[in-house]
């Protein structure tokens, strides 16, 4: 079958060699699109993709990254709004973390660390992660993706509990509209109707509360007012489920996969008084919001909490190797090592040197060009001052910011608070519509129903940001032209 495609498609001859070589191919040679585009419709199912739909249009093919811009087969420059997927915090073509990719590859590929053995470059990233993380952690689990991270929270808090002599506490609590990964726990964790329909989701154990939406679910009251008032769902459900049954509660300090759902202040601050209150452990899923997305290592420091675990992936790589992991604080990382035993959990990766040689190269980088530093004090502030500008586009009701994330709602009708806008029908999937243009017009931003949201690198500079809210404007127009011409504004 292969090999009749082959045949018949003598173009991909040529993409054979260029597989060999695929960087100095990316940059010299002509790619065959529209080969590569039948082949990935005959063998490639990707994830998260309505796959007939994809087949009809045929997927971009990407083939070449450096600093905040990505190139397609055709040779267009896009800026990646989205950081790859919320990960590539300190840009592409970052030659000194393939050099230590090679190096690491060439001396030790691989070694495992289930058995009485470690490798140099985890013992070292284990070390600067408990420098970087908030004060009482100092220890890490690794794994190799975000997904994996949140499983690993499952038992790890119900091991806990089970070590403190308390076994009945079992239940997690998440948030709707949340995005804890797509494992079967990770999936179930988070809080996404789609995902739950498919596969028998969520697992046993695990139940959600409303999100802290001020935009949706905040009607009446200021921002402050409904931050308690979400936080107090948590309380309410506590109490419904007994508080000797609960075992933990998870949530991302910014929802990021929800569409950039920023909490009010009150938020955070007011879960954690909850958690304490009952003496439930609090996990802060930090796979976007860690390693300075939101202008501090972790999210949890902006949000002035403190958390008993953190989960992290994405960021602490650049994505350039997977890698994830549980940063475990003191007080359940002193119960495992001291009343323990053995923890039957684990992963053949966990601690992969050649991952842990990508990380250690990437936050070297971050910290010595102050990225984190510099989303805070500049880049961060730039991108707040850019998406208020585009809030007077006449197609976008509100817009906020939080460090490098970003989000705007398309909305039919402006109103003079958030709450009373005219929403467009789901139905016509306007976001989608949004994203097309942008897509066609050299910005990727991400729809999530009909707001638009962006996580640009980190190493985006503010002239950059200009280019790209230039860009976002002139497809905001490209967009409204469309939707007059489709008759759904006026
Ligand atoms: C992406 C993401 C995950 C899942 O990470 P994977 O590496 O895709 O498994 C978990 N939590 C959050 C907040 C994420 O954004």
């Amino acid at each position: 079958m292969t090999t009749n495609l082959l045949a018949q498609d003598a173009a991909m001859l040529a993409l054979d060699a260029t597989m060999l070589a695929p960087q100095r191919a990316a940059r010299q040679e002509a790619f065959d699109t529209q080969a590569l585009q039948r082949l990935d419709s005959a063998h490639f199912l990707h994830p998260f993709t309505d796959h007939a739909a994809l087949r009809k249009r045929g997927a971009r093919v990407m083939v070449r990254g450096q600093g905040i811009y990505l190139w397609d087969s055709e040779g267009n420059r896009v800026i990646d709004g989205m950081s790859g997927l919320w990960c590539v915090n300190a840009g592409y073509g970052r030659t000194s973390i393939s050099q230590a990719v090679y190096q690491q590859m060439e001396t030790l590929p691989f070694y495992n660390s289930f058995f009485n053995t470690t490798t140099v470059p985890a013992v070292r990233l284990a070390t600067l992660l408990a420098e970087l993380a908030p004060p009482q952690f100092e220890h890490v689990f690794f794994t190799s993706s975000g997904s994996e991270a949140n499983d690993t929270i499952v038992r790890m808090v119900r091991r806990y509990w089970d070590l403190m002599g308390q076994p009945q506490r079992q239940v997690i609590i998440s948030r709707r509209n949340a995005y804890h990964g797509s494992t079967m726990a990770g999936a179930s964790l988070g809080g996404m109707d789609g995902m739950h329909a498919q596969g028998g989701l969520p697992i046993p154990g695990i139940v959600h509360i409303g999100q802290p939406h001020y935009a949706q679910e905040g009607q009446g009251m200021t921002e402050a007012e409904f931050g308690l008032h979400a936080a107090g769902w948590l309380e309410q459900k506590i109490l419904e489920l007994g508080p000797d049954q609960v075992a933990a509660f998870i949530g991302e300090p910014v929802q990021g996969a929800g569409g950039v759902i920023i909490p009010p202040v009150t938020y955070w601050p007011e879960i954690k008084r909850i958690c304490d209150k009952y003496d439930i452990l609090l996990v802060s899923d930090e796979v976007i919001c860690g390693f300075g997305r939101l202008g501090t290592w972790f999210g949890c420091e902006l949000m002035q909490v403190q958390p008993d675990l953190i989960t992290f992936a994405k960021g602490v790589t650049s994505g350039y190797v997977p890698l994830g992991g549980v940063l475990v604080g003191s007080r359940v990382a002193q119960t495992l090592i001291e009343k323990g035993g053995d923890f039957n959990h684990g992963f053949t990766y966990s601690g992969h040197p050649v991952a842990c040689a990508a990380a250690l190269e990437n936050l070297r980088i971050l910290i010595e060009e102050k990225l984190v530093e510099k989303v805070a004090l500049e880049t961060g502030p730039h991108l707040a001052a850019t998406f208020a500008g585009l809030a007077s586009h006449p197609l976008v009701g509100h817009a906020e910011s939080c460090g490098l994330v970003a989000g705007l709602n398309l909305v039919r009708r402006k109103g003079d608070t958030v709450h009373d806008c005219e929403h467009f029908d789901s139905a016509h999937a306007v976001g989608m519509i949004c994203r097309g243009h942008m897509f066609d017009n050299g910005v990727i931003m991400r729809a999530v129903g009909d707001r638009m949201i962006v996580a640009p690198p980190l190493v985006i500079t503010k002239e950059q940001i200009d280019e790209m809210a230039e860009r976002i404007r002139f497809c905001l127009d490209q967009t409204l032209i469309d939707l007059r011409s489709r008759g759904l504004v006026g």
